[in-house]
């Protein structure tokens, strides 16, 4: 028998929830924060030092010894500085642990290396913290010790956004806005706000941490720059849902545990498509705690990999040739009395107003398709968006048989009468009946599907923040609501002006709606003949941020002015020529001291073996076209190695941000790419105990 888990017991061990909160604050302070949590404003600093005490004494008796305002910069992944709770030892040289509520909800982290595009002339370095009360304070416990944490937004001296978060706060403000100027059309007087709910599933690949070790690519990089295909990939398809092995199951067991200590609803795992490949979902929550969790999965499942003598690679692309990594992004809007807006409901009022949202989604999503693409990009996820690999970069949505036919009618006639399955509609025009959740969830190629009662935003890149495509859909559907809103509330007769605008919706925006095979080329033309953009890469796609469309949309909404945005494009440039050169210099480094040379050997020792054996008498010519092989690719090798140099020399000096990022596109990537090839050849061919590295074959089916 195994020892039995109370996950009750477990779950949320590590949170200073709402409970505790309830048990340990005085009534008042406890109805303050909740009202601050549903209604915004700011803490007085009375109540927050109360809150920080009751925090403090909470922390300390879990054994914390540091607090840490805990944010995410534009680096992708979180940032903390640790602050012991000591004070100044008093005369007698005594120390207390304390925090203040000024503490709690302030800090001024000195960050003048995070990226800010700008936005932050050194002179004025400071950024500050700010904490974010709709996200719970945890523990966290590592080698460290017990630290409490304090999820927070980070922003400049001037209020300018630094990070993933307040853009995200500000953008779900937006939507639940106007959405309920939508609801209250539909006669909801109850709502009192909207929202946005998010469950990110998380793909990630485990390898062996010795044989990780082995390897600079994946330890710089977090891919690999080389590797000759293993001779089983996932063709046979017996790795995806297949049964888990006994060391990635008891990783994904204690990941679980230390994943619902933190108040991770840790739900779904398993196999996942490519071998080593796995997949986490949790439940869906509020985005901005789903992007908090989201953050602290990708970090749980690197600590618990170390642990397990493991290493999880979040990365998109790690191998070439098997399927990369993504995080699919399920979105709804639901109301503060838990009606979601995404779902068609079972009655003639709430069918329309599901039209009506469904309409003003794709709205949205074909108008700013440029602006969901790019919120889904970062350098890994060039090898997938665009590289011939699920989901391609153009953005489509799929809505399923039977509502694509709902949408059909009502665009040919103005009414939808009929049901695919021969079911009737409920009263007639422009109604939709209940929905069979089932049909609607068979496409998995598009980008942007709906699923029964929520859209999957799969283009979104596995090992990055959650942040910027749920700001993306927040705002742009927000505009799509305000728009009809504005038309809406001002009509004469409602139920026509209702109608009307769905159907002009549906018809001027029918082209976004693919359900077909995503990844085919034919779409790709056909999507060519429809007008869909089809931006290829992370750095194409910078630009869409700075277009009069993009700012006029995000400065309405308050979520972005031009100055952040054009500062967002300017660190996008720099993190991707950044990463490439990284790869650069890694693969540099691994051909010139660990490959090369040990090829070298190799042809030594084929050289010696072909004198010894022609002077023994025997036939030595199979020996030799081994040698003229590998010396063949060898001065390929060396031919390539050289050039890349070159160009990584030349984008290296380039001083514009935007030149130098298709510098490192263009010539240094397309110079790696060159050299990979040679490369891989030699692995092919060359003796094995003899080869430096361990192989695809070795990292992802020996774990
Ligand atoms: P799949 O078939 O894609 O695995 P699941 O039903 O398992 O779909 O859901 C995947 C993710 O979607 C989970 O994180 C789940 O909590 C989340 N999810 C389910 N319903 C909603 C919803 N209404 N809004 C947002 N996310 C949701
Ligand atoms: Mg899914």
């Amino acid at each position: 028998m195994s020892e039995i888990l109370n996950v009750e017991e477990i779950f949320g061990s590590n949170v200073f929830t709402l409970r505790r909160m309830k048990e340990r604050l005085p009534k008042n302070t406890y109805k303050d924060v909740i009202q601050i949590m549903e209604q915004g404003g700011e803490l007085s600093l009375e109540t927050a030092d109360v809150v920080a005490k009751a925090m403090r004494d909470w922390a300390l008796q879990h054994g914390a010894t540091h607090y840490t305002h805990w944010f995410q910069p534009l680096t992708g992944i979180t940032a903390e500085k640790h602050d012991a709770f000591v004070t100044h030892p008093d005369e007698e040289g005594r120390v207390l642990m304390d925090f203040s509520g000024k503490e709690l909800i302030k800090g001024e982290p000195d960050a003048s290396s995070f990226p800010s595009g700008g936005l932050r002339a050194t002179f004025e370095a400071r950024g500050y913290t700010a904490w974010d009360i709709t996200s719970p304070a945890f523990l966290k416990e590592d080698a460290t010790g017990v630290t409490l944490c304090i999820p927070t937004a980070f922003c400049s001296y001037k209020g300018e956004a630094l990070d993933e978060k307040t853009p995200l706060l500000r953008s779900m403000e937006a939507v639940s806005q106007q959405a309920l100027r939508i609801v209250r059309l539909f006669g909801d007087q109850e709502a009192t706000k909207v929202i946005a709910s998010v469950g990110a599933e998380q793909e990630y690949f485990l390898v062996d941490r010795e044989k990780y070790l082995k390897r600079e690519d994946l330890i710089f990089a977090g891919r690999t720059l080389f590797g000759a295909p293993a001779p089983k990939g996932q063709e046979l398809e017996d790795h995806y849902f297949g049964s888990i092995r006994e060391r990635v199951g008891s990783y994904m067991k204690d990941l679980n545990i230390e994943l619902w200590k933190l108040g991770v609803t840790a739900k779904t795992q398993h196999n996942e498509a490519a071998p080593a490949q796995h997949e986490l979902a949790p439940i869906y929550e509020t985005a901005n705690i789903a992007a908090d969790h989201n953050q602290l999965i990708m970090e749980t499942m690197k600590k618990v990999a170390e642990r397990h003598g493991l290493a999880c690679l979040l990365h998109e692309k790690p191998f070439a040739g098997v399927n990369g990594s993504g995080k699919h992004n399920n979105w709804s809007l639901n109301t503060d009395t838990g009606m979601n807006l995404l779902d068609p409901g079972d009655t003639p009022n709430a069918n329309i107003q599901f039209l009506l949202v469904l309409a003003c989604i794709l709205k949205a999503v074909d108008v700013h398709a440029d602006l969901l693409r790019q919120s889904a990009s970062d350098v890994g996820n060039d090898h997938r968006l665009g590289a011939c690999e699920a989901p391609p970069a153009i953005i489509s949505v799929f809505l399923g048989e039977q509502l694509e036919d709902v949408v059909r009618q009502l665009v040919e006639t103005g009414a939808a009468v009929h049901l695919l399955d021969g079911g009737k509609l409920q009263t007639g025009v422009s109604t939709l009946p209940d929905l069979d959740k089932d049909a609607t969830d068979r496409n998995r190629t598009s980008p942007f599907a709906f699923t029964g009662n929520k859209f999957e935003f799969r283009m979104v890149g596995s090992s990055d923040s959650i942040g910027s495509p749920n700001t993306t859909l927040n705002a742009i559907v927000a505009e799509a609501f305000c728009e009809a809103a504005d038309i809406l509330e001002s009509a004469e007769n409602f139920e026509v002006a209702v109608h009307d605008l769905i159907k002009k919706y549906l018809t001027e925006h029918q082209r976004i709606i693919f359900n077909g095979n995503g990844y085919a080329q034919d779409w790709v033309e056909e999507a060519e003949r429809r007008g869909l953009p089809n931006i290829k890469s992370m750095i194409e796609a910078a630009e869409t941020l700075n277009t009069d469309k993009a700012v006029k949309l995000f400065e309405k909404f308050g979520i972005f002015t031009k100055v952040e945005l054009e500062s967002r494009v300017e660190i996008l440039y720099e993190t991707y020529a950044k990463t490439i050169n990284i790869e650069a210099l890694t693969m540099i480094d691994m051909t010139s001291r660990q490959i090369l040379p040990a090829v070298i050997r190799y042809t030594k020792s084929l050289a010696e073996t072909v004198i010894a054996v022609k002077e023994a008498g025997a036939d030595a010519s199979v020996q030799a076209e081994l040698l003229q092989a590998v010396s063949g690719y060898l001065k390929q090798a060396k031919a390539a190695l050289a050039k890349l140099q070159v160009s990584e020399h030349r984008a290296a000096v380039i001083k514009d941000a935007k030149e130098q990022a298709f510098a490192y596109k263009d010539e240094v990537k397309v110079a790696m790419e060159a050299l990979r090839v040679p490369v891989d050849e030699l692995e092919k061919i060359v003796d094995k105990d003899v080869w430096p590295i361990p192989t695809y074959a070795e990292l992802t089916f020996e774990v």
